[in-house]
């Protein structure tokens, strides 16, 4: 039977897939930005994650809500360089998208990440081909409108925002960096994946394989 909301509980099963993920991937991230950058990247953001995983985890009680605000500020506080404001206003932004709600559907699924990703312009002030973080998250969001409007499942949903995150990722090659360090490499940025767009594409990833073996499992 598929399921078609996440509950705090199996949210938790989520995060802790994302921490698994970004742990086993955080060498990859970190060489991506050792080429346009300074190759923190990856070893950075699986630090925070799993801080963040950890208050989670010690929680009693707590709302979907705080889970991800406690994720939010971890990385804002533990990840050291830009992407820890940047990804911590990701997951602040989708906190407050999911104040007050006990499950998440794929209708506050797209509300929360839409709302991290007007979060993450406000601080970064980066728009769409500026090859950053932005250049997944942006597909992710228009992809899980798309698949609402047309009444996906919620595990068909997050597959078909996964595939167009890793598109997005994969995209930033041909662009030219215009923040952060990379955007100091110019035109010889070009040909080099973003890491923080290859981090929100593993993070989908892992969500959306989540979601489909909970499908499996309920
Ligand atoms: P730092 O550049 O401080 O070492 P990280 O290496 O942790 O930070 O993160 C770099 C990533 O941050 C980039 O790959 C890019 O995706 C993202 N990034 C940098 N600047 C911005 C910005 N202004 N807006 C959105 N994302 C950004
Ligand atoms: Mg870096």
């Amino acid at each position: 039977m598929a399921i078609e909301s996440v509950s705090k509980k199996e949210l938790r099963i989520i995060l802790g897939n994302i921490v698994a993920t970004l742990d086993r991937e955080k060498q990859c991230l970190s060489q991506l930005d050792s080429y346009i950058g300074d190759g923190d990247h990856g070893f950075g953001i699986a630090n925070g994650f799993r801080i963040g995983f950890e208050k989670v985890s010690q929680l009693d009680g707590g709302s979907i809500a705080e889970y991800l605000r406690t994720i939010g500020l971890s990385l804002v506080k533990g990840t050291a360089g830009a992407s820890g404001t940047l990804f911590g206003s990701l997951f602040l932004g989708m906190a407050e998208a999911a104040q007050g709600h006990e499950h998440l559907g794929l209708s506050n699924l797209c509300r929360m990440f839409a709302e991290g990703l007007v979060q993450v312009k406000r601080r970064g002030k980066a728009e769409s081909g500026d090859k950053t973080m932005l250049d997944a998250l942006n597909p992710l969001v228009v992809s899980l409108r798309q698949s609402l409007t047309e009444g996906l499942s919620l595990a068909e949903a997050c597959q078909r925002a996964a595939i167009a995150a890793r598109k997005g990722a994969e995209e930033t090659k041909n662009m030219i960096a215009k923040h952060g360090r990379a955007k100091y490499f110019r035109e010889k940025s070009i040909g080099y994946q973003d890491a923080g767009a290859t981090t929100i594409a593993l993070m989908i990833e892992s969500l959306a394989q989540s979601v489909v073996t909970l499908d499996r499992t309920s």
